[in-house]
């Protein structure tokens, strides 16, 4: 009987992850992971003595990809996320919330009672979404957001009120810089779908148990050779297979950020079309008040603030008086001020959105900075094919997910196709069956 092949991941953040769960029970399993937990930018931290979400995330019903693998390595989606109609709520700006009704009626009736838009704005918006879905969100040429948007004859208090936040949530890339072919891809999976994709899922528990935690559990069971805290030097080709840090493996795939993977492969053209690559940073603030807390959504924006949005995770997670505060590519005047500073400005936002809480100082303030959050989703960005030039080597990670913003569910879906890849080109005698 011939062995099993063996394969190393390097990378357990969510892309890793989803590569290793696609490959349990084809393969022998190593996975090398430079930080002592699993999860990547998406997991639990210790923070100052408390334990916190590296960043608040949301996902929504289309990420089809990660929910599968939630529920394979055993998650109850319901338990771990609340469900809701997508909503759009934002003080001093537009009001949207969208019925449980079937696609596309949803998003129509939900547009219909929009306030905060006039007449004109909604009739543009609907012609301009319309627009794309004739052209099956598919652009002849790619642009930035913001052309599209001129050539779509918005006026400026939809780009402000809705287009704005809505590409800085959605691709936290600025519109004047934000590739419009991603965006409509996002808009395909989203409000293209089903009505149930466009349903957004707030985390009810912390990161790291929502797919991390599980996943290196069920993994562990599945005979899976975890190696946390090992950071791999080198990836190189061998006579047969490959080498990790000098290890012989079958072959292996590579689920790290862009300029990690540049650093352990050195390949020539990876190492350019890593250069292409930009990155912006997120801001989650995390406000803690001896008090409890009820906002009326569990989501809500400010318009003109400091904030894109605060999150209730009293009403989400049960963690009394706690908000989380996003700010997703900060402008440079903000990324220039002191964290100190920046707090203020947020919680002078809160009091903004919860008068209750106007004038009461937080008892913990946090702020945690991603600086390389995510890559810049910009125009005519190249992905790398999940087949290397290395020979026997993969890669997965958010970047390579083709036209995807840096997401869950691209991360999810490169390591699956990654797994798959490597499968289908390794000789058949070396496959085990499932
Ligand atoms: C603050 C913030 C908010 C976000 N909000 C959202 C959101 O709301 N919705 C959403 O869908 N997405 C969101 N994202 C994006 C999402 O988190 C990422 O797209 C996703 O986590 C990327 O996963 P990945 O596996 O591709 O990469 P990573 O998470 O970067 O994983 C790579 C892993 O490789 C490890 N590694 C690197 N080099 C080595 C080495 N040499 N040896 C061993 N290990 C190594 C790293 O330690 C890391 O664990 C957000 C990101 C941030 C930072």
């Amino acid at each position: 009987m011939t062995a099993r092949p063996r394969i190393a991941i390097i990378g357990a953040g969510w892309a890793g992850l989803a590569a290793a769960v696609e490959l349990a029970g084809q393969a022998e399993l190593t996975l090398f992971e430079a930080g002592r937990e699993p999860g990547g930018r998406a997991r639990r931290i210790a923070a100052s003595g408390s334990l916190l979400d590296n960043g608040q995330h949301i996902l929504i019903g289309a990420y089809r990809e990660c929910l599968r693998l939630m529920r394979k390595v055993g998650v109850d989606e319901h338990r771990a996320m609340l469900r809701q109609p997508l909503a759009w709520q934002r003080q001093g700006g537009i009001q949207l919330c969208c019925p449980s009704w079937p696609a596309p009626w949803h998003v129509l009736a939900g547009l219909l009672r929009a306030t905060g838009l006039g007449w004109p704005e909604k009739w543009q918006l609907a012609r301009a979404l319309q627009s794309l879905k004739w052209r099956r969100w598919r652009l002849a040429e790619d642009m930035t957001v913001a052309r599209w948007l001129q050539l779509q004859h918005q006026s400026d208090w939809l780009v402000e009120q809705f287009w704005r936040p809505m590409v800085l949530s959605a691709l936290n890339t600025p519109l004047e810089q934000a590739s419009m072919q991603i965006l409509a891809t996002t808009l395909r999976d989203s409000l293209g779908g089903r009505r149930a994709d466009s349903d957004l899922l707030l985390p009810r528990q912390d990161l790291s148990a929502l797919f991390p935690a599980p996943a290196q559990r069920w993994l562990s069971q599945q005979g899976m050779c975890w190696h946390g805290g090992v950071r791999v030097e080198q990836v190189q080709a061998a006579a047969q297979g490959v080498l990790v840090d000098g290890q012989p493996f079958d072959a292996a795939i590579v689920a790290v950020a862009p300029y990690h993977a540049a650093a352990l492969l050195q390949e020539p053209q990876l190492q350019a079309q890593v250069k292409a690559f930009a990155y912006w940073p997120i801001y989650t603030a995390y406000l803690r008040y001896d008090v409890d807390i009820a906002m009326p959504a569990p989501m809500m924006g400010l318009q003109g603030g400091t904030l894109d949005w605060l999150f209730d995770r009293q009403a989400l997670s049960g963690e009394r008086g706690l908000l989380a505060a996003v700010i997703s590519a900060p402008p440079l005047e903000l990324q220039a001020l002191s964290r100190e500073a920046l707090l203020r400005k947020v919680e002078a936002d809160v009091g903004e959105l919860l008068p209750a809480l106007n004038g009461l100082q937080p008892v913990a303030a946090q702020l945690i900075v991603e600086k390389r959050a995510t890559f810049a989703s910009t125009v005519g960005l190249t992905r790398p094919h999940c087949r290397s030039r290395v020979q026997s080597v993969y890669l997965a990670g958010d970047w390579l997910c083709p036209d995807y913003p840096a997401t869950l569910e691209g991360a999810v879906r490169s390591g699956v196709t990654a797994a798959r890849q490597l499968v289908q080109d390794l000789p058949s005698s070396r496959v085990a069956s499932r």
